[in-house]
């Protein structure tokens, strides 16, 4: 066995290669006593809404909060229902469930392992309030006909965009727009391994419609505009000045970051391909794809065999997700979510980071390739 070390995510080696920016940045950052809600976080901010062309990025505590403070902002209830697929991070039904929201799932396509219009509609009712597609893995979902069907329905849609940030959408029209801003409201998330990570928790909501990030910014900070007179109930979720220095940062090569994502994806890709028992993931032509994972299938009963035998010879591999949400015990119900019943048995992904060297994912290529022969 050559001597190899293959991490899922290397965050210390990108911290390396833009250390000097960062460390100065955390140090004038602390040296200007401006700890929460300093300029930067403002700064930031503005940044990201220029880079995603949002009208308004608000910033919170985490990916969770974010989802939790939209679902506030729209005012729902206990007795409401939102969609969502069963297929994704707990965050996105738990964000809900937190509120006494009822969360209804809804099954996703075998090959993009995104959710539909179509796996959507089924479960509308006269409770349903909002439908909240999530861009998993980084690519987008086809929002044209949610979008539709949720004016069909008279829906809000809120896009959990914790894995797909800086991914784009083209509409029918030839319209392109960023994942996490089609919907009334978009989500994300800046947990270190995400796509764009801090050192730390940070999130942030998005919105075109000013009334609502009025709202959103009153309920990140405990339901104030004035100091002091409280208007709505809220929360406390906002992100530190420092998290704020490094996202600064970490946005202007965010581009880069998710296209060398899709460099090694397409080496993946064009070495898996023709092997019978797997399946690469599907990119529909509407959409780019960002990478937060590369997810394959594996058929045939064979994907924990893959994954012991990559793991005997020094190379990490993850299940996202072992148990989809509707089989957790919070969440336990009897639907049947043909799909997803599939994926948690057939899903594995392989490493794929910013900092991963070809002599590595060749190690990884040739190996996978060697266990299906
Ligand atoms: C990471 C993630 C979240 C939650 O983000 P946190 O910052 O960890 O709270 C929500 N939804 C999805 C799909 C995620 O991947």
């Amino acid at each position: 066995m050559k001597n190899i070390n293959i991490n899922m995510v290397d965050l210390m080696g990108q911290y390396s290669k833009i250390k000097n920016e960062i460390d100065r940045n955390i140090i004038s950052s602390i040296e200007s006593g401006r700890f929460v809600n300093g300029p930067i976080v403002k700064e930031f901010s503005e940044n990201l809404s220029s880079y995603l062309n949002v009208q308004n990025v608000i910033p919170c505590a985490n990916g969770t909060d974010a989802l939790q403070i939209a679902f506030m902002a729209l005012d729902l209830k206990p007795g409401d229902e939102i969609i969502c697929p069963s297929w994704t991070y707990i965050a996105t039904a738990e964000a809900a469930a937190i509120l006494g929201i009822k969360v209804v799932f809804c099954d996703v396509d075998l090959h993009t392992f995104n959710t539909t219009a179509d796996l959507v509609e089924p479960h509308i009712n006269d409770n349903t309030k909002a439908i909240v597609p999530v861009h998993l893995y980084g690519q987008s979902c086809d929002m044209d006909p949610i979008i539709n069907l949720a004016k069909k329905y008279n829906l809000k849609i809120i896009e959990d965009n914790a894995q797909a940030i800086g991914c784009k959408y083209t509409f029918p029209s030839q319209k392109i727009m960023f994942t996490g801003t089609m919907g009334h409201i978009g989500t994300t998330s800046f947990y270190p391994s995400k796509n764009l990570g801090c050192y730390g928790d940070g999130g942030a909501i998005f919105t075109n419609d000013n009334d609502l990030a009025d709202r959103i910014k009153m309920i990140v900070n405990h339901g104030e505009k004035i100091k002091y007179h409280h208007e709505i109930v809220g929360c406390n979720s906002r992100l530190d000045s420092i998290q704020a220095e490094i996202l600064n940062i970490k946005l202007k090569y965010l581009d880069v970051y998710n296209s060398n994502r899709q460099i090694m994806a397409n080496n993946y890709n064009l070495a898996f391909e023709d092997i019978n028992e797997i399946r690469i993931p599907r990119v529909i032509s509407s959409s780019k794809h960002v990478y937060h994972q590369y997810t394959l299938r594996v058929l045939n009963g064979k994907r924990d065999q893959l994954k012991n035998y990559l793991n005997d010879i020094g190379i990490p591999s993850m299940i996202y997700y072992p148990i989809p949400i509707h089989k957790q015990k919070p969440y336990i119900n009897n639907q049947i979510l043909e799909n997803t019943n599939i994926l948690f048995n057939e899903v594995i992904s392989l490493p794929i980071h910013t900092e991963l060297e070809n002599s590595n994912q060749e190690y990884i290529i040739d190996n996978v390739i060697k266990f299906f022969k």
